[in-house]
């Protein structure tokens, strides 16, 4: 029983249920067969076709093109921040209830079409169906939860009774804004980031990633659907490089909504910060990037569930989230029995093609990221020992789920951001020590403990300084409203995605008094 009004998450399809799995692969298929579409630019309500188009490829077969997407250039992020200063005024004063509606009815599409676009993420981004079916449910939590809250924003708050005045504190929406999303969670991650800022009256440039751009144009289509008017919202993909960093300096620009690496991230952080001429207001940031996320493992921790959460938090989605695990810090007494268990159950993951239901380890997003990925776990093996390294096929963007033990701090394994399916095991003396090393990087996303001690567990609270701890559970997978997800350091400004007081970055508070 929910009260009237009330947010609820959505439900994940249940593929145990073989009639669910005929469903996916019968979904899969009817994708396939529309692959190769041409995506335009679609600005101020117009598609614009005559672009330079960038292919999409699929990270597990690069010989399958997903789809090809229009190229903006510096011109068309011109014409889409004209269309919206324009477009601004008429937003802001639609009522607040009509904009949530469009949310709304964006999750309700998405929740109607979700194996369709499940079989979108397992081609274009190399989701397995678990990973794929989670973030549409995200992106429909996302619309539904935002919705519901800037509901509430609406209402305005006394801020005290006195006799003979009404005082009150409101919202108003900041004005334009882009949106600049990251790959790996295509469809939640660029979604959350688009629907916050328009749900509050913003209107909003939106570049998806380049390596998925097609799934951006599905959700732009289907914003567009849900009722989301032109001038309002604006499909600009592009290069970072050149159409992302010209929007950021925009003097038009007031906001920047991003997710992805600490080296973007923090030059947007800079670009915002530096006043142009003819800007006319302080351009926030809302910015999430990276992790070196830890699980320590305590003496006394239940291995039974530590090693299937530790094994999915570093190698679910072949590692490729923020929050994936990169770091064990496993105490002195238990290290040798841990590693020996957690080794030999490394390879009980199935690599491959992630269009099979049984799939856990997928391919990683590019060429590059896989060279990288390959480059640091060679480093790897002159700084510390190689304890399991899977196999991997030979077509497609794969790396092997691959482990190091005896890792010291100072390793660059043990200190650079991967984002592939790579852990360091580290050894700690006590919980002292593993709660140091666990501070002693430069970012703070997520992290956790295993233990069945309550002091260890409390003293985990006060002491692991990330932005979303879990304990006794793998260190993935927050839930909009329930685990409301972002963090401090070099992880990002310290918002939360999903959370309350989320919609607020994209608003200013103002407050009125009448005399009466
Ligand atoms: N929210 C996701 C999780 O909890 C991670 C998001 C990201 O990788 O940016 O696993």
């Amino acid at each position: 029983p929910h009260a009237a009004g009330a947010f609820v998450n959505a439900a994940n399809t249940d593929y145990t249920q073989a009639a669910n799995r005929d469903k996916q692969r019968a979904a899969l298929t009817a994708c396939t067969a529309q692959l190769g579409k041409k995506w335009p630019l679609i600005i101020n309500g117009k598609k614009i076709t005559d672009r330079a188009y960038i292919p999409s490829v699929n990270p597990a077969k690069p010989s399958q093109i997903i789809g090809s997407w229009a190229r903006a250039t510096v011109a068309d992020a011109e014409s889409a921040v004209a269309a919206s200063v324009a477009a601004f005024p008429k937003w802001r004063s639609t009522p607040i209830d009509d904009r949530a509606r469009i949310l709304e009815r964006a999750a309700d599409l998405m929740e109607s079409r979700r194996l369709e676009l499940n079989s979108l993420l397992i081609l274009e981004a190399g989701k397995p169906w678990i990973e794929a079916d989670g973030d549409i449910s995200e992106a429909i939590d996302f619309c539904r939860f935002y919705a519901v809250e800037m509901r509430k924003l609406a209402k305005p708050v006394v801020t005290q009774s006195v006799p003979g005045e009404r005082c009150v504190q409101t919202w108003t929406p900041r004005g334009v804004g882009v949106a600049i999303a990251p790959w790996n969670f295509p469809l939640a991650i660029l979604t959350g980031l688009v629907v916050a800022p328009l749900v509050a009256g913003n209107c909003v440039i939106m570049k998806p990633a380049e390596q998925t751009s097609v799934i951006g144009a599905v959700l732009m289509d289907l914003l567009v659907e849900s009722g989301v008017p032109a001038g309002v919202l604006h499909f600009v993909p592009g290069f970072g490089e050149d159409v992302g960093a010209h929007l950021v300096g925009h003097p038009q620009v007031d906001f920047v909504a991003f997710t992805g690496s600490r080296a973007v991230g923090c030059k947007i952080w800079e670009t915002a910060g530096k006043t142009q001429p003819g800007q006319q207001t302080l351009k926030k940031v809302v910015c999430e990037m990276g992790g070196k996320n830890a699980l320590v493992i305590d003496n006394d921790a239940d291995l039974d569930e530590a090693i299937p959460a530790a094994l999915y938090s570093a190698f679910g989605f072949s590692g490729q989230k923020c929050s994936a695990l990169s770091r064990l810090i496993v105490l002195d007494e238990v290290y040798d029995h841990f590693i020996e268990r957690f080794v030999s159950a490394c390879g009980s993951y199935p690599i491959g093609d992630p269009a099979q239901p049984g799939t856990i380890l997928g391919p990683v997003i590019d060429a590059d990221a896989q060279k990288k990925i390959l480059g640091i776990i060679e480093q790897g093996k002159k700084e510390a020992k190689l304890a399991f390294q899977g196999t991997a096929p030979a077509e497609g963007y794969f790396v092997p789920a691959t482990v190091f033990v005896n890792v010291k701090p100072e390793h660059s394994i043990a200190r650079e951001e991967i984002f592939g399916p790579v852990v360091a095991v580290l050894r700690a003396k006590n919980l002292d020590e593993a709660f140091a090393l666990v501070n002693g990087t430069d970012y703070a996303l997520t992290g956790g403990l295993f233990s069945r001690s309550p002091k260890a567990l409390e003293r985990a609270q006060n002491e692991m300084l990330v932005g979303n701890l879990y304990l006794n559970r793998a260190c993935t997978g927050a839930i909009v409203e329930r685990h409301p997800f972002g963090g401090f350091k070099m992880s990002g400004g310290g918002t939360k995605a999903g959370g309350k007081g989320y919609l607020e970055n994209f608003l200013f508070p103002r407050s009125v008094a009448e005399n009466v």
